[in-house]
């Protein structure tokens, strides 16, 4: 056994690909809820030795099944985040539309008092 320290010492795998330096640590990476396509730690593997200490290796047919649910959870996140830029940008859109319908309105009613003010003058 070497007695390599530090860096080397992350030698415990999360199924999100994080790096640990211990098994404990390993087995509730935050990152796996989001990153990893099992939405939690799945299993652990210790990189030097390539065991799997915590959890169980998927077969390749759980893998297969839990990508394809992830990449649907993953497009159904983007889909909802997409609408809600969409709607952010129609109530963006309804109050400038709004705002200049006021600014029009404000200015039509100076020229219409300018209007008057000519009309006056030009009878008198
Ligand atoms: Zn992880």
């Amino acid at each position: 056994m070497t007695s390599s320290l530090n860096f080397s010492s992350y030698i415990f795998e999360c199924c999100c690909g994080e790096r640990f330096n211990n098994v404990g640590a390993a087995s509730v990476c935050k990152k796996c809820r989001n990153y990893s396509m099992w939405g939690y730690t799945k299993y652990v593997i210790n990189t030097e030795t390539d065991e799997v200490v915590y959890g169980v290796m998927p077969t390749e047919e759980e893998e297969a099944a839990a990508e394809a649910a992830a990449t649907k959870r993953w497009e159904e996140e983007a889909r909802e985040f997409a609408e809600m830029i969409e709607a952010q940008e129609e109530r963006r859109i309804a109050a400038q539309v709004e705002w200049d319908a006021a600014r029009a309105a404000e200015r039509a009613a100076i020229l219409e008092d300018q209007l008057w003010d000519l009309q006056e003058r030009l009878m008198q």
